[in-house]
């Protein structure tokens, strides 16, 4: 087979720039904060594209300049890749880093392309330049990265990864098999080199808006299971948590219904958005008192539920109990300087060996509530066996 590596690297020229062009395009379709990163793979791909568009130019121009200029854009290229992955975590890689990286590649190609050329030397200290900035953020992915990974970080992984093992590949042999003189000399390894510099940039770009869009993703499926204002599991979230807890005949399950009282003088008194900070002290108190593995939510309005998984009703009736006992000792902060004694009613129930959905369970635990309304409010109620 017979490939022509310089049409190779004018393919890569074209793949990074095409590549770059599109993620630039479509990067204004997503929400401002993923900008930034896509932005920077963008331009990642814009220096690696030039970079190889200089080695294209060898002939045209010396040597000294296209070697010089291809192997700075490249490692500029790569360190920018590393620094979107750090933007997309939050950790995005100081610029000293990278600008001190770029100046020991500069010194290292003077040395020994411009001072006292040696190819084996230039080659073996740019592998190990280039591979810095892409181990690096193969680390981050890895690191940060939710367990188990997902398809687009593996995506990605893989194909920073792929170029790491050629370029060591290539250097091991330059140091101890048969070495080349030139990136455009035949040799298998060279070979791969030129193939992967055209494909990786492809994929990983490809696994990067895939990593971007499945974290929008859950993001969005976020929001519409949680209350915007007390950042508590929805009405969504609740039921769909609770029901293996209800599909499970052997464990034990009791809900809290919790209602403010009178909440509507809050709201008179002192307007809406003292009466929204009542609702977020109280959120975070219920939070507070909760353990680990009760699900505490908002189900509208000034309603809010306990699920208690593991828990007998004699048990839930205590935390109850306690619940109110310390709401009404507290005065809730309502800003501004306002205090103001809340209290809450409480409705209790355990589920029944009958009860297969978990609104039968809620709705006990209302009637209950409302009895509790009906009783004079600020206590806590159990509802009938
Ligand atoms: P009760 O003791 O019988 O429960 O009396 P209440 O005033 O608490 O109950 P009612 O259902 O009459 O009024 C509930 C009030 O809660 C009415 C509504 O304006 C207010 N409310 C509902 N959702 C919100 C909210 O998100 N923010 C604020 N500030 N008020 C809310
Ligand atoms: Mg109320
Ligand atoms: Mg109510």
């Amino acid at each position: 087979m017979s490939l022509d590596l310089m049409s190779l690297m004018l393919v890569s020229t074209a793949l990074c720039l095409l590549t770059a062009g599109l993620i630039g395009y479509v990067r204004t379709a997503f929400p401002r904060r993923y900008r930034a990163p896509l932005g920077a793979w963008a331009q990642a791909l814009v220096l690696q594209g030039l970079g190889w568009g200089a080695f294209v130019m060898r002939g045209q121009w010396p040597d000294a300049v296209t070697v010089m200029l291809a192997n700075l854009l490249l490692l500029a290229g790569m360190q920018r890749l590393d620094h979107a992955i750090g933007l997309y975590f939050a950790r995005p890689v100081p610029w000293r880093r990278e600008l001190a990286l770029l100046g020991a590649a500069f010194v290292w190609l003077l040395l020994f392309l411009w001072i006292a050329p040696d190819y084996t030397l230039r080659l073996v200290g740019m592998t190990v330049l280039i591979a810095v900035p892409l181990l690096h953020a193969i680390a981050t992915l890895l690191r940060r990265g939710r367990r188990p990974y997902p398809p687009a970080l593996r995506i990605v992984v893989l194909f920073l990864a792929l170029p790491v093992a050629v370029l060591l590949l290539r250097a091991l042999k330059q140091l101890f098999g048969t070495p080349v003189d030139s990136i455009v000399a035949h040799d298998p390894v060279q070979i791969a080199l030129h193939l992967t510099a055209a494909l990786a940039p492809v994929a990983t770009a490809l696994g990067f808006v895939l990593m971007v869009a499945s974290r929008l993703q859950a993001e969005l499926a976020e929001a519409a299971d949680t209350d915007p204002l007390t950042g508590l599991a929805n009405r969504r979230r609740v039921e769909a948590l609770a029901r293996p807890w209800v599909e499970d005949p052997e464990g034990a399950l009791s809900a809290l219904m919790i209602d403010v009282d009178h909440f509507k003088r809050v709201n008179d008194q002192h307007g809406h958005d003292a009466g929204d900070e009542a609702l977020v002290w109280l959120g975070s108190h219920l939070r507070v008192e909760a353990r680990a593995s009760d699900l505490v939510g908002r189900l509208g309005g000034e309603e809010f539920v306990m699920l208690l998984p593991g828990t007998r009703l004699a048990e839930a009736l205590v935390l109850a109990e306690r619940l109110r006992a310390t709401v009404a000792a507290t005065p809730a902060d309502l800003g501004g300087g306002i205090e103001w004694p809340l209290t809450i009613s409480v409705g209790v129930a355990e589920r029944r060996p009958g009860d297969t959905e978990v609104r039968s369970l809620l709705r006990r635990a209302d009637d209950a509530m409302y009895e509790a309304k009906r009783a004079g409010r600020n206590r806590v109620v159990r509802a009938p066996d």
